[in-house]
């Protein structure tokens, strides 16, 4: 299913690309450029070369999980259904507490509360909250714990390799100034010091740029599941609501529906929704939870027989 959604999607093959270039790169310039250098007499360089290649290995560990996983497709039917007389067979559906099921024209099939259709998938998402490029993948219910992962390592990636090059940057200068100026002078017109330089920089730029867009999404995604509303359905309320403001302004037009409400929960119990039951430390690890009983929400159509 990957392999399909690759082919469809070129811009998330070079999403994919990057990531793993950029990954690569990180690991090359900190083993290479920061660590060799500059702790290669102490017991630092083998324990900062673990320390960040164990982070990085966790990151893709969660990254390959988030773009392999089901992010929980809605199955399409086998056979053809006949959406005729669907006023009728919504009822018939309530009656058999399948309230919440709407029907996806694109897939032609019944979908469950809360699922939405993805264009670039092109298949309805149970709990969808966008698609996401960086995974080439829909970040759902079932793969959300993976995603929100992979940001938290990248983030923390990004910040260990930004005090590693800033220290090992003002260690090089403090060396250099220390130094015998013979040894400056030729150290200067070395080529590999303008590359070590320039590796800084790009690194440097890299970690920042990263750092930032990931704690901005870290931080959303974390209200999303708090406040329990995905981004699209944060935009369907703020959109009736406003439907509702003008309309109450005009007496002569219809009521407006009120938007969906879902049971309040407290905060952890949502939290444990996505990243599990278990102890918060498996939280971090990119380990397979099954989805809780609220959350298991049939695969298959409520067919009207
Ligand atoms: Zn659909
Ligand atoms: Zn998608």
């Amino acid at each position: 299913m990957a392999f399909v959604r690759c082919r469809r999607d070129p811009c998330g093959v070079i999403c994919l690309v990057l990531t793993y270039f950029s990954v690569f790169y990180a690991d090359y310039v900190v083993v290479q450029y920061v660590l060799i250098p500059a702790y290669s007499d102490s017991v630092w360089c083998s324990l900062h070369g673990s320390v960040f290649n164990l982070i990085l290995l966790l990151l893709l560990a969660c990254h390959a999980k988030a773009v392999c996983s089901d992010p929980g497709m809605v199955p399409l039917p086998e056979t053809a259904m006949d959406f005729s007389d669907l006023r009728s067979q919504s009822t018939r559906m309530n009656e058999r507490g399948c309230e919440g099921w709407t029907v996806c024209s694109r897939c032609e099939t019944y979908r469950p509360p809360r699922a939405h259709h993805c264009r670039v998938c092109q298949r309805c998402v149970r709990r969808m909250d966008h698609h996401c490029p960086w995974i080439n993948n829909c970040v759902g219910e079932l793969n959300q714990k993976y995603f929100i992962q992979f940001l938290f390592y990248t983030g923390v990636a990004s910040l260990y390799s930004l005090v590693l090059v800033v220290s090992s940057w003002v260690w090089r200068i403090r060396n250099e100034r220390g130094g015998d100026a013979g040894r400056e002078a030729e150290e200067e017109e070395s080529p590999s010091k303008h590359l070590i330089v320039g590796h800084y920089i790009i690194l440097l730029v890299e970690s920042v740029l990263f750092g930032v867009f990931v704690v901005v999404i870290f931080y959303d995604q974390l209200v999303s599941i708090v406040t329990d509303e995905t981004p699209i359905e944060q935009m369907k309320n703020r959109l009736m609501k406003k439907d509702r403001g003008s309309s109450s302004s005009s007496p002569s037009s219809p009521q407006m529906p009120h938007p969906p409400t879902h049971t309040r929960k407290p905060k952890l119990a949502l939290l444990r929704e996505v990243f599990g039951r278990g102890s918060v430390f498996f939280w971090l690890l990119p380990l397979h939870s099954s989805p809780p009983a609220a959350r298991r929400t049939s695969h298959t159509s409520p067919l009207p027989e």
